[in-house]
């Protein structure tokens, strides 16, 4: 049976890979979606058709997460599109790689305006229209626990800033019912991270699982965060990585 029937969910960065499998789930378990895109309107809008072929509605919104102005106008649209707001997603992100010698400042700014200070604005605009039992979910990395490699250092320090920033979210939202997680995806199959991708064979080598996973995989998890069943869980890092922090 649907779960989140009445609900209403805000995913930034719903367009393409783990956003757009979110996006899918969640308005199949009843929630009604707005989510934000910013260079795919064409792979936006055939979430849209999906979404509303299979009987749900969703609206799309372009606006770029590192521009606060726009992020928060396109929560305050969903919020008053839909009468109101219970669920918000915080899944866009952006990966950089590169040797701290060789890595550009514009590159570092580009990584943490996507990947922390979003979520930080859209979580103080979302929680100005949330309820009791809200919920305020990122997806970070497992990269915040382990990063095994070289060239990595910016997007380990953006993914481990939303550990800590998860727990604080956690004790401001707890007395109004609003619980915040942190979903650690390990490799996903998606255009950041193809599984036929060169990283591919080491990134497998280094899990207990030696597979990526599926987009759908992590959007079941986050279905379940954003769910009814899952009240009693907040502040928490929660890995799906196959392994890979293992
Ligand atoms: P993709 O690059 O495949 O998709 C990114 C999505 O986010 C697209 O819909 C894109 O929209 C959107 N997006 C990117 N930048 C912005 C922005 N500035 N504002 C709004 N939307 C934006 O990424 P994945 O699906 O692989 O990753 C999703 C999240 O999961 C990211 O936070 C990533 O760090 C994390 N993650 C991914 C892993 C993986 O192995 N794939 C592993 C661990 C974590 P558009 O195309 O319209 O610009």
């Amino acid at each position: 049976h649907a779960t989140l029937t009445g609900k209403v969910a805000f995913v930034q960065g719903g367009s393409r890979g783990i956003g757009a499998a979110i996006v899918k789930r969640l308005a199949r378990e009843g929630a009604t979606l707005a989510f934000t895109y910013v260079s795919s309107p064409d792979k936006a809008q055939a979430v849209v058709a999906a979404v509303e072929a299979a009987g749900g509605r969703a609206l799309a919104i372009q606006a770029d997460s590192s521009d606060a102005v726009a992020l928060k106008q396109a929560i305050s649209i969903a919020a008053e599109t839909f009468g109101r707001l219970d669920i918000l997603v915080n899944n866009a992100g952006v990966l950089a790689l590169g040797s701290v010698e060789e890595f550009k400042l514009e590159d570092l700014d580009r990584t943490l305006d996507v990947n922390v200070r979003s979520v930080f604005v859209a979580s103080q605009e979302a929680v100005r229209f949330m309820q009791e039992g809200g919920r305020i979910i990122s997806i970070g990395s497992t990269n915040a626990d382990r990063m095994p490699f070289a060239g990595g250092a910016a997007y380990a320090m953006s993914k481990s800033a939303i550990v800590g920033l998860t727990k604080g979210l956690a004790r401001d939202l707890g007395p109004r019912g609003i619980t915040v997680n942190n979903v650690q995806p390990g490799p996903v199959d998606t255009d950041m991270n193809p599984a036929s991708g060169e990283f591919a064979e080491t990134l497998k080598g280094l899990m207990a699982l030696p597979r990526y996973g599926k987009d759908e995989e992590i959007a079941s998890f986050v279905a379940y965060l954003a769910g009814p069943e899952a009240g009693y869980i907040t502040g928490a890092s929660l890995s799906i990585d196959g392994g890979f922090s293992a």
